[in-house]
């Protein structure tokens, strides 16, 4: 019955890491991308950090697919002369609590199978980055940063180079489950009917939109989002650090922190606001800046006084399990909703572009499992 085996909604980096792997593995891909091009949202609107996996709980997918993704990512870049820099990062202690945490954050990242982690006294930080103040910090190696774009755009030339097709400007609107696959509604003013046998909703933010599209899902399969927007400010000037600044993080969020990129721009957040269901609008509030500017001033004292500019913002699709602090990845199948041939995705977050490639094996594995 089916116009197309399988439907990917969403061309962020995770669609598209999904599209790639499930179409190089022999399956007909359609992806659906709302917008007029692709990665318009959260992807393109993150850090372009390749996170060690030091934070997250042990056992959670963050954890696991961060660790994983991380490898193969520098892997995939390295074979497709995509650029990226391993910078390492310095995680740096501002007051004698913080210095107490670093030896748990070790301790934390070794559960997660990252123990390349070297504790750092004050003077040796402060002998690698001449411009930063800290009472001690850790180095991470294994942190880098990737031009997120050029990564994005090889993924897409892959998986139509195996046969992946991708739809623009085609909004899912709704999803009806009949025999042996669905019934898509797609288009905003001109609608277009298709049929596939699996759905996989990779829509990042407008997941949750998607999910409300299709009939016959419980809603009480469908966690609660908790959208956090982030927003960076930056400033004119040469590089301050070589190294990825970061402090030490609280429970729900890493902190203001310092990254470069590889054309040699550097900025400053994210911050952390959370944002009403229907707030996921992209504006930065230029008041900030003196905030951002006292929270950076802890461990670069020397900084210029009043440069700090706007410079963009993200939304993180986050939601809680267990309580405030444990946010995760979700990926929910046949055996949660009941719902034959439909895989969501919820709550990719960071760090979702370093784990992006790990991503794509879990889904594919869960389509072995689940799927038509
Ligand atoms: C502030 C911030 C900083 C971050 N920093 C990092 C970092 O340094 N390192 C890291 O690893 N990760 C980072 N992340 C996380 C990373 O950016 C995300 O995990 C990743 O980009 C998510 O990709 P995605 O494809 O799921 O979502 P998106 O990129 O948002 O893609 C979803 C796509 O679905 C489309 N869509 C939505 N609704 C529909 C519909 N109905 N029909 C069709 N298409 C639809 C959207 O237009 C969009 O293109 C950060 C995130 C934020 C917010």
């Amino acid at each position: 019955m089916a116009d197309v085996q399988t439907v990917v909604v969403g061309a962020g980096v995770i669609g598209i890491a999904i599209a790639r792997k499930l179409a190089r593995s022999g399956h007909d891909v359609l992806i659906l991308e709302a917008e007029e091009k692709i990665a318009q949202h959260t992807s393109s609107r993150n850090s372009q950090v390749v996170h060690a996996g030091i934070y997250y709980p042990a056992g959670s997918w963050r954890a696991k697919l961060c660790v994983a993704g991380k490898t193969m990512l520098y892997e995939y870049c390295k074979g497709r002369h995509v650029p990226f820099e391993i910078t390492q990062k310095l995680i740096v202690a501002v007051e004698d609590a913080h210095v107490a945490r670093l030896p748990l954050l070790v301790e934390k990242a070794a559960a997660n199978g990252v123990t390349d982690l070297v504790m750092l006294s004050a003077a040796d930080a402060m002998a690698l980055e001449p411009n930063l103040k800290c009472k001690g910090a850790i180095l991470s190696p294994s942190t880098g940063i990737v031009d997120a774009p050029a990564f994005i755009l090889s993924l897409l030339g892959e998986a139509e180079a195996a046969g992946a097709m991708l739809a623009l400007a085609s909004p899912l609107q709704a999803a009806r489950p009949v025999t042996g696959g669905f019934e898509l509604q797609v288009g905003d003013a001109q609608r277009t009917t298709l049929t596939c046998k699996n759905l996989i909703n990779a829509a990042g933010l407008g997941a949750w939109d998607v999910a409300k599209g299709v009939d016959g899902l419980n809603p009480r399969h469908v966690p609660r989002p908790y959208f956090a927007k982030g927003s960076w400010f930056g400033m004119a000037g040469r590089a301050p650090f070589q190294h990825l600044i970061y402090p030490v993080p609280d429970d729900e969020s890493l902190g203001v922190h310092y990254t470069r990129d590889l054309g040699g721009g550097f900025r400053f957040g994210p911050d952390l606001e959370y944002l009403g269901d229907s707030e996921l609008e992209y504006s930065i509030d230029a008041e900030k800046a003196d905030a951002f500017e006292n929270s950076v001033r802890r461990w670069w004292p020397d900084m210029p006084q009043g440069m700090f500019q706007p410079d963009s913002c993200g939304i993180r699709p986050r939601i809680m399990l267990d309580g405030k602090t444990q946010s995760d990845f979700m990926f929910s199948g046949p055996k949660d909703h009941g719902i034959d041939g439909l895989l969501q995705l919820f709550g990719f977050e960071s760090p979702g572009l370093t784990s992006s490639l790990a991503i794509a094996d879990v889904v594919a594995q869960l389509m072995g499992e689940n799927m038509r």
